[in-house]
């Protein structure tokens, strides 16, 4: 309703403002001040609808992807999207809920960098609630890992971390906490980082709570391992939405990112959920025992996985520590002539 209202009157209000302000000065104050709150809170829509795309206007193709907190689209609205379409049956009817999916939604637009997956808009209209961003070309560091067991060398491990730490050092210099920072939201394009999902956890966490998958816990497959002890011991069986994340959770989750990375696996793997979260919670961290790597290089992992979060660097020093680590000269091979391939495309 309100929303609509806003729209309306936006472009009234803007002429009666703009074009009469020595006709206004002779009403009364009262009316002045009325004038005065409507024009601000049309201003306040105007600038949001700047990022509403009707949902009419969105085309939706193949479901790429079905998440948490809903399902992924690619479509296309002038040129290639993936659009996160969320399940609202039962959020639609409630206010607070659309208001913090219009807060996560306005905190996007704050988010300008190479290394962050590009917002482009949202539909706001409950039942219709979606977020538009660019269509992530290449695979996401879990394929990589996980599915096609690519290895990663030290040096290319380096270079992909100080690529995250360099958009997550964006985040929090904005004030925004990803809060799902996974090998599952980092895409690996021609070499480039891109970070997606970043604060969109409320969202998904309402969803979900509806939506409950995973186990007793509800505790989804893979997200243990990405939680910092703190918030470990403050998970209560579907009851996620309040768990005290903040930007030392999500250098935890890099941590684990960073030991995928080396190790190719997740920590703790094999273990049950159970197992997991006595240990964590206690302080006790993964072995580092099939890690194969410089004193340097573990030291990160451990500084990231400290059990005090106090104690765990930020993403700029993070990002100046991997900087310094000696890089191993890559050995010229005569039967890999990359450089001149390279060159003769050029
Ligand atoms: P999750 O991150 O837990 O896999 P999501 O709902 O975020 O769940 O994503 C579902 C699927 O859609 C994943 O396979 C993901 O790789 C894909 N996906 C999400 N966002 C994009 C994007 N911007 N571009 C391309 N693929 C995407
Ligand atoms: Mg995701």
């Amino acid at each position: 309703g309100g929303w609509n209202v806003g729209r309306v009157y936006g472009w009234n209000v803007g002429r009666v403002y703009g074009w009469n302000v020595g006709w206004l000065k002779c009403w009364k104050s009262v009316w002045l001040e009325c004038w005065k709150s409507l024009w601000l809170e049309c201003w306040k829509s105007l600038s949001m609808k700047e990022w509403d795309i009707p949902y009419d206007e969105l085309k939706l193709f193949e479901v790429i992807g079905a998440g948490r907190f809903g399902t992924v689209y690619r479509g296309s609205w002038h040129g290639a999207v993936a659009v996160k379409l969320l399940h609202v049956h039962s959020l639609s009817d409630h206010c607070a809920q659309l208001d913090t999916f219009k807060h996560e939604v306005a905190t996007f637009r704050k988010t300008r960098h190479e290394n962050l997956v590009l917002f482009m808009g949202a539909c706001m209209k409950p039942p219709r609630l979606a977020i538009v961003t660019s269509l992530c070309k290449g695979m996401t560091l879990y394929t990589h890992i996980h599915l096609r067991k690519d290895k990663f060398t030290a040096n290319k491990s380096v270079i992909v971390a100080q690529q995250i730490s360099q958009g997550m050092g964006y985040l929090h210099a904005r004030g925004i906490l990803h809060k799902d920072l996974k090998t599952k939201n980092i895409f690996l394009e021609n070499g480039k980082v891109v970070i997606t999902d970043f604060g969109l956890f409320s969202v998904t966490k309402l969803c979900f709570s509806n939506n409950a998958r995973g186990d007793s816990l509800g505790i989804p497959p893979g997200w243990l391992c990405y939680l910092a002890p703190e918030l470990v011991r403050a998970l209560r069986p579907h009851a996620s939405l309040h768990l005290p994340f903040s930007k030392c959770t999500d250098v935890y989750a890099f941590g684990t990112v960073w030991y995928e990375l080396l190790c190719g696996e997740y920590p703790f793997k094999g273990q049950p959920p159970e197992a997991i979260i006595w240990q964590v919670g206690k302080g006790v961290k993964p072995s580092l025992a099939n890690m194969q790597a410089s004193r340097d290089i573990k030291d990160i992992l451990m500084l990231c996985w400290s059990y005090r979060s106090s104690e765990r660097p930020d993403f700029p020093h993070l990002l100046s520590t991997l900087e310094k680590l000696p890089r191993k000269r890559l050995a010229r091979s005569p039967s890999h002539p990359v450089h001149l391939s390279r060159s003769a495309d050029s």
